[in-house]
C-alpha cells in the first residue's frame, strides 16, 4: 500500500516512521522497516523490524539499537495472506542479505513460489512478495540493479519497490510497474515514496517513474533507467502542495 525510504546521513528509523505516518490515512492492516544498520561486523546487515497493526506498534518494537541512515519502509494492504506480523513487509531472501517492499500484485506469485519449494526455498510468509526476495537474492548477476531487473523479468503483475542488499549499502534500487514510485531529491540525501505526501516535508523536487522505469538512489545522485538497462531522462520537478 505505502512505501517510504531514504539514504543520507540522518537517523533514518524516526525519519520513515513519520513518512508512514503522512501514509496512514491510505489505510493499511501492518507496517514494517529494513535498515542498514551501523557498525560492522556482527553489528552490520540488515536490521528489520515488522508488526501487524499501527504504525505506532511498529514503533514500539524497535530494537533499542536500531541506528543507521539508510533503510526502507512499507504499510501493507494485505492481498495475498492474511495480515499477521509474518506476512508484513519487508520480506527477506533465505541468506537475510535481500529486503523487499512491495505496492501491488504478484499475478504468477503461487506459480513462481512451487518452482522456488521445489528448488529448496523455503518461505517465511503467505505473500506474494516473497518471491522477489527469493528471486532477487537467487541471481548471479555482479551489481544489485541487474539482480532485480532478473528477478522482475520473471514477475507478471503490478508494483512499485524498493530494494536493499547488504552488500550493497551504498544504494536502494527502486522500480515500477503499475504502481506508483516517486523519487525525492534532497541535498546530500534522497527519498523514495509512492506517495508524494511522505516527500513534501522533506523536499519538493521530485522525479515520478513511469512503467517499466528503475532508479538507484545514493545519498549523493540518482539514476534512472528502464528494466531493460537503458538510461532514461530524469528532471526533477518542483511541487507545490498545500498541506
Ligand atoms: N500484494 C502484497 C501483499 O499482499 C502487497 C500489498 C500492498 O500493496 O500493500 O503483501
Amino acid at each position: 500500500c505505502g512505501i517510504v525510504g531514504y539514504i543520507g546521513k540522518r537517523d533514518v528509523a524516526p525519519l520513515l516512521l513519520e513518512g508512514l505516518q503522512r501514509l496512514e490515512y491510505r489505510g493499511y492492516d501492518s507496517a514494517g522497516i529494513a535498515i542498514h544498520a551501523n557498525g560492522t561486523g556482527k553489528a552490520a546487515g540488515l536490521k528489520i523490524a515488522k508488526a501487524k497493526g499501527r504504525v505506532r506498534e511498529l514503533e514500539s518494537r524497535l530494537p533499542k539499537r536500531f541506528a543507521g541512515s539508510t533503510g526502507i519502509a512499507h504499510t501493507r494492504w494485505a492481498t495475498h495472506g492474511a495480515p499477521t506480523d509474518e506476512n508484513a513487509h519487508p520480506h527477506l531472501d533465505t541468506t537475510g542479505k535481500v529486503a523487499v517492499v512491495h505496492n501491488g500484485i504478484i499475478d504468477n506469485a503461487a506459480e513462481l513460489r512451487a518452482r522456488l519449494t521445489a528448488d529448496g526455498v523455503e518461505f517465511a510468509s503467505e505473500t506474494d512478495t516473497e518471491v522477489l526476495a527469493h528471486l532477487i537474492g537467487r541471481s548471479q548477476a555482479e551489481k544489485l540493479e541487474e539482480k532485480v531487473r532478473d528477478a522482475l523479468r520473471h514477475i507478471e503483475g503490478t508494483y512499485g519497490i524498493a530494494v536493499l542488499h547488504a552488500d550493497f549499502t551504498d544504494r536502494i534500487v527502486v522500480a515500477r510497474n503499475g504502481s506508483p514510485v516517486v523519487l525525492g531529491i534532497g541535498e546530500h540525501e534522497m527519498f523514495v515514496s509512492s506517495d508524494v505526501a511522505a516527500l513534501v516535508s522533506h523536499t519538493r523536487q521530485v522525479v515520478t517513474l513511469d512503467d517499466g522505469e528503475m532508479a538507484t538512489l545514493k545519498a549523493d545522485d540518482y539514476r534512472t533507467y528502464t528494466t531493460e538497462g537503458s538510461r532514461t531522462t530524469a528532471t526533477p520537478e518542483t511541487v507545490e502542495y498545500a498541506a
